[in-house]
C-alpha cells in the first residue's frame, strides 16, 4: 500500500461527491466537520476511499425508503485508559470518522457477525458480504479501530478511528 500524508477533509469531499451522484434523492446527505483543522493522516488514500464508500453504500442499502446519511469527522485525543477498552487503541491523537444512517438498524444478535467475510443479509447478487470485512482489514492495517452502534428501526453508526499527526492550531 501507498501511504501519503493526507487531509481527511479532501477525502471526505471526494467520497461525498461520488455518493451524491449515485444515491437516490430520498437520501439526504450531510457532512459535519467538528474542527476547522482536521489533523492529517499518513494513509493510503485509495484504501480509505474504499472504507468510506463501503460504509456509505451499506447506509444507502439500509434506507430503501430514504433517510439521512451523515458523515462526521473530528480530532480526538485518546487517553491511555482507552486502550483497555479497545485492543487496537492506544493513547494518542486520532481522527474519528463516523458514517451514520437512519435506516433499518442491525439486530443485536447480528452485530458480532457483520464483520465476518461473506456474512450478508442481502439477496444473492446484491451483497457479497465483503464490505465490512474489507473495512476492518484496511482500518487495522492503518493501526486504527472501528466502533459500531445500532438500534433496530432507528439506524446505525459506524465510526472508525485512524492515528493522526497531531498539530497545534
Ligand atoms: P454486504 O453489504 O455485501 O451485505 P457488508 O460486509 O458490507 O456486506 O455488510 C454485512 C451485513 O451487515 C449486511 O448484509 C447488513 O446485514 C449489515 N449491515 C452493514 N451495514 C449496515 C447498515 N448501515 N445498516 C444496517 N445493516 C448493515
Ligand atoms: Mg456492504
Amino acid at each position: 500500500n501507498e501511504h501519503t500524508i493526507l487531509q481527511p477533509r479532501h477525502l471526505l469531499a471526494e467520497v461525498l461527491q461520488i455518493a451524491k451522484q449515485t444515491f437516490p434523492k430520498s437520501i439526504e446527505i450531510s457532512l459535519q466537520i467538528e474542527s476547522s483543522h482536521l489533523w492529517t493522516l499518513s494513509a493510503d488514500a485509495n484504501q480509505l476511499h474504499q472504507v468510506l464508500l463501503n460504509l456509505c453504500i451499506n447506509a444507502r442499502d439500509a434506507m430503501p425508503n430514504g433517510g439521512e446519511l451523515t458523515i462526521m469527522a473530528e480530532n480526538i485525543v485518546l487517553s491511555d485508559e482507552y486502550s483497555k477498552l479497545h485492543p487496537n487503541a492506544q493513547g494518542g491523537a486520532y481522527v474519528a470518522i463516523t458514517v451514520a444512517d437512519t435506516g433499518t438498524g442491525i439486530p443485536a444478535e447480528l452485530l458480532e457477525r457483520i464483520f465476518e467475510p461473506f456474512f450478508t443479509t442481502k439477496p444473492i447478487g446484491k451483497g457479497t458480504g465483503l464490505g465490512l470485512s474489507t473495512v476492518l482489514t484496511i482500518v487495522n492495517n492503518h493501526q486504527g479501530f472501528v466502533d459500531v452502534s445500532s438500534q433496530v428501526g432507528k439506524g446505525s453508526q459506524f465510526r472508525f478511528y485512524l492515528p493522526a499527526i497531531e498539530q497545534l492550531e
